[in-house]
């Protein structure tokens, strides 16, 4: 066979070489140790938050070596392709202050020099690689059709094959002669490139993943389609080709790819490139509801599968990163722990720390984790948060939450400059409900008045506030006005002394407190009452202490 001739025949416009391509694309000159590490999703219409926990780990790899993270669009399969997948990625990535050294930046545009960084433009690439493939006998066009290879299936089925696909005896294409090539090309058939491959199938091959270790394998004896019949590469050949090119020396990927690595190492050894450090991560599960069992997560069962999930709740970024640190690297929080307020991207991450069995994904504990971050945050912050999220989201309640800023933020810094600040709020959407009873006249429940305290005392403790309130007193001298008004209440102003006699009072100044801050708010659990009255003002407290009252007449 003239290889030469038929790697012409084949790609009669090829005029780069991979020697070019070399040139173009030199190893980088980065520090000894250094990680160069790329996400590489499809755009198929959102970002899964496995894909953020992978985008994570590249970068903060990266980042820990003094290396370079990149992105790449892998667009190579038009029909699972939607559009906008670019911008859900983009969008997804900066919600959460993921951001890449090089690569894609938005939709057509893109920063660093080993590009073009999404496939559908590095189809001269690919072909380079493929013509020289060719030319050294390592590939060859196949003509089989769908029906024939639907025969070839059915028939490794019926005999039982142990191993199944394109490859010896079943690999019709394999052999045929120039002539036979030229005959079908000229007869406009429409053909895919296949890897001819060397592998041998009572060989195993060995490689260690990062956090799996050493793994052995039977070696690849598949004649596995390079480039398809539209002249798009297949995922395997182009991550071949793309790793090389862009210089990635570890690729951190979906364990999904584990059993691809023979077919990978094979093409990398076939084009004479340099193997890469693979690391296969663990999939993100969850505990399914009904069965108890771990799954994965689905985008049509799970919407805290798709990271815009996260966005439109309003769970602040900080705290979405800081709980899947926890989960990607065993030490995050010790390191937390030491540096609260340090920034996550600053985490040293260790890949030997990471788990190798998939990781369970518990909203509970990204609540808690929210709460602690929320409670961390001072009140300007948060109102800006509340106001951005809201704005986006939630319309209505932004014209509500803007319309007074000194004021909103003031409400959220109650008990917030404390040692000890609430965690209360888990994410932005729960802001409105929380701090309702500032906008709308709440409606108190009488219900909810304390057990002991009857609607008459009730009525007589809400008499006694309005017509003794005083807004301008701090904290301390609201508590001692309110146990003056104890004794003629019939209440006792000291808790201790109320529980070593409660037959000798109605109650004590506490039941006081839960009355009247039921009024005011229309719950019994707020932050500190009294600032909530000095934030409402005299008029307003006054008015709901009147409405309660009359409502248990
Ligand atoms: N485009 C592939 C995917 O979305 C990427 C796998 C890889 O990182 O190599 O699954």
């Amino acid at each position: 066979m003239d290889n030469m001739k038929l790697a012409n025949l084949l790609f009669p416009d090829v005029n780069l070489t991979p020697e070019d391509l070399e040139l173009k694309y030199p190893p980088r000159e980065l520090p000894e140790g250094a990680r160069v590490t790329r996400f590489a999703p499809s755009p198929t219409g959102y970002l899964h938050i496995g894909g953020l926990f992978g985008a994570l780990t590249d970068v903060l790899v990266a980042k820990a070596s003094k290396g370079v993270s990149y992105l790449r669009i892998e667009d190579t399969d038009k029909k699972r392709e939607v559009e906008d997948g670019v911008s859900a990625i983009i969008n997804g990535l900066h919600a959460f202050g993921v951001d890449f050294d090089e690569g894609v930046t938005g939709f057509g545009t893109e920063k660093g020099d080993y590009g073009p960084y999404t496939q559908s433009q590095r189809v001269e690439i690919y072909h380079t690689v493929a013509k020289r493939m060719v030319e050294n006998g390592l590939a060859y066009p196949c003509f089989c059709t769908a029906d024939e290879l639907t025969a070839l299936r059915e028939q490794q089925e019926a005999e039982g094959a142990l191993i199944r696909g394109y490859f010896g005896k079943y690999a019709k294409c394999r052999d045929l002669s120039l002539a036979q090539i030229e005959a079908n090309l000229a007869a406009g058939k429409p053909w895919v490139l296949r890897f001819r491959s060397q592998g041998d199938e009572n060989k195993r091959i060995s490689f260690e993943d990062l956090i799996r270790g050493k793994i052995e394998m039977p070696e690849n004896i598949i004649d596995e389609v390079l480039l398809k019949s539209d002249g798009i590469p297949t995922y395997h050949f182009a991550h071949v080709c793309d790793d090389h090119f862009m210089r990635t020396t570890h690729v951190i990927r979906g364990e999904e790819w584990l059993s691809s690595v023979p077919k990978h190492i094979a093409m990398f050894k076939a084009c004479g490139y340099k193997v890469p450090k693979y690391v296969h991560t663990a999939q993100v599960m969850k505990l399914d509801d009904e069965s108890g069992d771990k799954r994965k997560l689905s985008k049509r069962k799970d919407p805290e599968a798709a990271v815009s999930f996260f966005v439109e709740k309003g769970f602040p970024k900080e705290a979405v990163i800081d709980y899947l640190l926890t989960l990607l690297n065993s030490n995050f929080e010790d390191w937390r722990r030491a540096n609260p307020d340090a920034d996550a991207m600053d985490f040293p991450f260790n890949l030997k720390k990471m788990g190798a069995s998939g990781c369970l994904f518990d909203l509970t504990k990204l609540t808690d984790v929210s709460k602690n971050v929320i409670s961390r945050m001072k009140a300007p912050a948060i109102y800006e948060r509340v106001a951005a999220w809201a704005r986006d989201y939630a319309p209505d309640y932004y014209a509500v939450f803007t319309r007074d800023p000194a004021f909103s933020t003031a409400i959220l810094n109650i008990d917030r400059e404390v040692p000890k600040p609430r965690k209360d709020i888990a994410k932005w959407d729960e802001v409105a409900d929380y701090l309702s009873y500032f906008f709308d006249e709440p409606e108190a429940d009488p219900a909810l008045l304390p057990e002991r305290v009857s609607p008459a005392d009730a009525k007589a403790i809400l008499s006694c506030c309005c017509a003794h309130y005083e807004p301008n007193e701090d904290k301390d001298a609201w508590f001692a006005r309110m146990k003056s008004w104890c004794p003629e209440l019939g209440f006792c102003p000291e808790v201790k002394e109320f529980k070593k006699n409660p037959d000798a009072f109605k109650g004590h100044v506490g039941d006081l407190s839960s009355v009247i801050r039921l009024a005011v708010t229309g719950r019994t659990n707020t932050p500190d009452l009294c600032t909530i009255m000095q934030l409402l003002g005299k008029q307003r407290v006054a008015q709901r202490l009147q409405r309660f009252a009359e409502k248990l007449s």
